[in-house]
């Protein structure tokens, strides 16, 4: 399978990039927003394009045409105000799917935020990031696209375990971001997941296992 990483140079999009790169049963295509990180995957090995979720969905499409998969792993992060949450965390991701559909991928895994699906459970401090995870998610859902939507708890730059908890529903949590990168590499392979949308914590049973129970 031929993947389409969006954001690649960021901390979980990294450690996919390498991964994909060790693993040897996918290729990736990293989508990154700026020349200079195309260059760096470039000069390692990786092939990478340069698209922005702020651009328009054609040129994304544009920047996919030939893979078979999107993973969405790209976000505005804590830094910035909530104009980029809506634009890319919302809107971004939103582009995202529509340019999956439009350049024929049916595959698309995406990283959302622990409870994204549970108004009752978002910080009251993050609600519109929240509210913007939520409803990328429920565009997904409704894509018509063969979708997995992985929600994990508070990232942690810890060493992996290779041990989570997935499920439907599972109040808090944490993860490491190697554990989030590894179930997302998974779940690419994983039919059981297809259609699913899932919590990710840290937890006491081997990826592909927890996947497999979902
Ligand atoms: P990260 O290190 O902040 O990486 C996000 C990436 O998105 C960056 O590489 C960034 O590009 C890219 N990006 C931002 N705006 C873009 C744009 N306009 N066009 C293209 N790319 C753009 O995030 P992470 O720690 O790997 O987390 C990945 C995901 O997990 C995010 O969706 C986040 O919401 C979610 N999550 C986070 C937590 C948490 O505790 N932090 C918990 C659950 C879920 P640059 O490198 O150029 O800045």
């Amino acid at each position: 399978m031929k993947v389409f990483l969006i954001g690649a140079n960021g901390q979980i999009g990294q450690r996919l990039a390498g991964l994909f790169q060790q693993d040897g049963t996918h290729t990736v295509r990293a989508m990154v927003r700026k020349e200079e990180q195309k260059e760096a995957l470039q000069a390692a090995g990786t092939e990478a394009v340069t698209a922005n979720l702020e651009g328009s969905a054609e040129d994304i499409a544009k920047a996919a045409q030939g893979c078979d998969a999107v993973v969405f792993a790209a976000g505005s992060g804590g830094s910035t105000g909530y104009d980029k949450t809506l634009l890319i965390d919302l809107d971004g991701a939103a582009k995202a799917i529509e340019a999956a559909k439009s350049a024929g991928i049916d595959r698309f895994v995406m990283i959302s935020a622990l409870q994204a699906h549970n108004r009752e459970n978002w910080n009251e401090s993050l609600k519109p990031y929240y509210a913007a995870k939520h409803y990328a998610d429920k565009i997904l859902e409704a894509s018509g696209l063969t979708y997995t939507i992985i929600r994990p708890g508070g990232l942690l730059n810890d060493p992996g375990t290779g041990m989570v908890a997935a499920a439907a529903d599972l109040e808090r949590g944490s993860i490491s971001r190697d554990d989030v990168a590894q179930t997302v590499l998974a779940s690419l392979d994983e039919p059981n997941t297809h259609g699913k949308a899932f919590d990710l914590t840290a937890g006491g049973t081997p990826i592909k296992e927890a996947l497999k129970q979902l």
